[in-house]
């Protein structure tokens, strides 16, 4: 993926130690070194242009380019080096949109790799991974864990289902040396530092994002302070991180308010979002491009503002909305034509038995359902004769990425492995 130089706006979200050493960090805030740099090598690599990504989840162009224009977010133009109406050093994309479908994980790592779905792997916020049998959540909505979205940060949880080169890694090919911060972004790989808020904030910003909560919202029992708290730690935190020490030739800053605050806000997409970008998010642009300034960091710096996906409103309306319903819509119809269906939940045990999943799409249905015919499993005991074990419906085909046809080659695709159930 080529970066554009000066300011690109876009239909676009974008997130090594031990373990253990990992979730220590981010329940006490902190930051994640990803490699360490070798001893001889520079601090950073100041001979090529500075970058600085503001990933903005769930800000459509023409809102961000109406506030922009209209003169509602100065500290963002200032940033940009342009004032309302008044912006001539910056170019405003109107080609780039979001991937299908346009959900967070999969549109944030088309971002971060160039590549498409189909060929990073990372499909939705929810999927089903057939071939390792293996439901995979990095923005769980079927189900009320945060552990995906921890994981994530502690455990390279959306690191590891990108199957395609990151732009860091790019970058890295290319210049050794490039000294890359990421902040609470869920794509960091080929990074050299991950900037990590509290755990207890993330986690209040997905509680207050989760469905149970959004009657409390439209009741006026919640604010939108949980999404503010969130937004304003990851800021502050790169502010001070930027006081001292060599500056980053690419800085990531992840901010998630907009599109979390925005699900749950009974006045509409619009209405919210206008007013989370005036009033949180351009008085924290005006502390970063502080903080840069202090240190001569805009002096040779693009900044490229970029987002996943927009917000379209819609009618309010959950007789005919498609959920992830435990009990209704595409688990109840799946049930009735006779499908044992997955639970909506993470992890299943190991010898579960389902022959179709669903997934949370969005404004698509994800809906697996097994192909071909179950196939019965042998064991062979320890006196060598053979036994029936269990009767297992066979994932591995469709495959992903792949023009398999549904037929003739599944069973034998199956029945030629041992690990597949
Ligand atoms: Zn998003």
């Amino acid at each position: 993926m080529r970066l554009r130089p000066l300011v690109c706006i876009a239909l676009l979200l974008l997130a090594d130690c031990g373990a253990y050493h990992a979730a220590r960090l981010v329940v006490a805030g902190g930051s994640r070194t990803l490699r360490e740099r070798p001893k001889d090598a520079p601090a950073s690599s100041p001979a090529r242009p500075a970058l600085l990504v503001l990933a903005i989840d769930g800000v459509d162009r023409s809102l961000l380019y109406d506030m922009l224009r209209g003169g509602e977010l100065p500290g963002l133009a200032a940033l940009l080096g342009g004032t309302a109406g008044n912006f001539s050093h910056a170019y405003f994309d109107q080609d780039l949109v979001a991937t299908l479908p346009s959900s967070t994980l999969a549109a944030w790592s088309t971002a971060m790799t160039g590549a498409p779905p189909a060929v990073h792997g990372v499909t939705g916020n929810e999927f089903f991974i057939r071939s390792e049998r293996r439901f995979a959540a990095p923005a769980p909505v079927s189900f009320d864990d945060a552990t995906p979205v921890l994981e994530t940060y502690t455990d390279d949880y959306v690191n590891n289902l990108i199957g395609a080169p990151t732009v860091y890694e790019h970058m890295r090919a290319r210049d050794p040396d490039v000294l890359i911060w990421v902040a609470m972004h869920q794509i960091s790989r080929g990074a050299d530092r991950l900037l990590l808020t509290r755990r207890k904030v993330l986690v209040d910003a997905f509680q207050a994002y989760a469905e149970k909560e959004t009657e409390e919202f439209a009741e006026g029992k919640r604010s939108r302070k949980d999404f503010e708290a969130l937004d304003t730690e990851v800021i502050h935190d790169v502010v001070a991180r930027l006081d001292d020490g060599p500056l980053p030739d690419v800085l990531t800053v992840y901010v998630s308010g907009t599109d979390l605050f925005t699900h749950v806000a009974p006045e509409g997409p619009d209405a919210a979002r206008r007013a989370y970008l005036r009033e949180v998010l351009d008085p924290l642009f005006v502390d970063l491009r502080e903080a840069l300034a202090k240190r001569g960091g805009l002096d040779d710096r693009y900044v490229v503002v970029t987002a996943d996906h927009g917000h379209t409103q819609v009618l309010h309306d959950t007789v005919h909305a498609l959920g992830a319903d435990p009990n209704g819509g595409a688990v109840a119809l799946l049930r009735l034509a006779g499908f044992r269906v997955r639970p909506l939940m993470l992890d299943v045990p190991a010898d579960a038995d389902f022959q179709a999943v669903v997934a949370y799409g969005g404004a698509l249905a994800y809906v697996y359902p097994a192909i071909g015919p179950a196939v019965r499993l042998r064991a062979t005991s320890a006196t060598g004769r053979s036994r029936h074990a269990s009767t297992r419906t066979c994932w591995r085909s469709p495959m992903r990425s792949t023009r398999t046809t549904f037929t003739g080659p599944m069973r034998r695709s199956c029945a030629a492995r041992s690990t597949w159930s």
